[in-house]
């Protein structure tokens, strides 16, 4: 069974002296049991993408997914979303000032961006409430 699993290469993580989810001990990944912030179901952080995560895309050792695959793809398409409204917004502030239409799209789709767990909009969302 633990022969199947991925091997910890602590020495390939972007920070190698950090324990992350495993006891100095541990020699392979197990699979972690998360629940999605959105939807709630739990679903399983697999030993293989726990891998990719630290060792390869080195994400800090403690981190943990917030989102299922489902909800993490509808998070990606709304993120971009969100980022061409930030776009826009920097080249024409002075046009779109005014665009009840845009400061209204705008404003949904950082408010549903809450839905996902994500508040680093707050004050983009506070921002935007007082024009309107
Ligand atoms: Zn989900």
């Amino acid at each position: 069974m633990v022969e199947s699993l991925p091997k910890i290469d602590r020495s390939k993580w972007h920070k190698p002296t950090y324990p992350g989810h495993y006891d100095e001990n541990a020699t392979h990944y197990e699979g972690i049991r998360c629940r999605c912030k959105k939807c709630g179901i739990s679903f399983v952080f697999s030993a293989e993408s726990q891998k990719n995560t630290f060792e390869a895309k080195q994400r800090y050792p403690g981190w943990l997914p917030t989102l299922c695959q489902t909800c993490g793809e509808q998070w990606g398409f709304l993120k971009q979303n969100i980022l061409t409204f930030e776009c826009q917004w920097d080249s024409h502030r002075a046009d779109l000032a005014s665009d009840q239409e845009f400061l209204n799209n705008w404003l949904a789709s950082l408010k549903e961006a809450q839905g996902y767990g994500k508040n680093d909009f707050n004050s983009r969302i506070r921002m935007l409430i007082k024009p309107l």
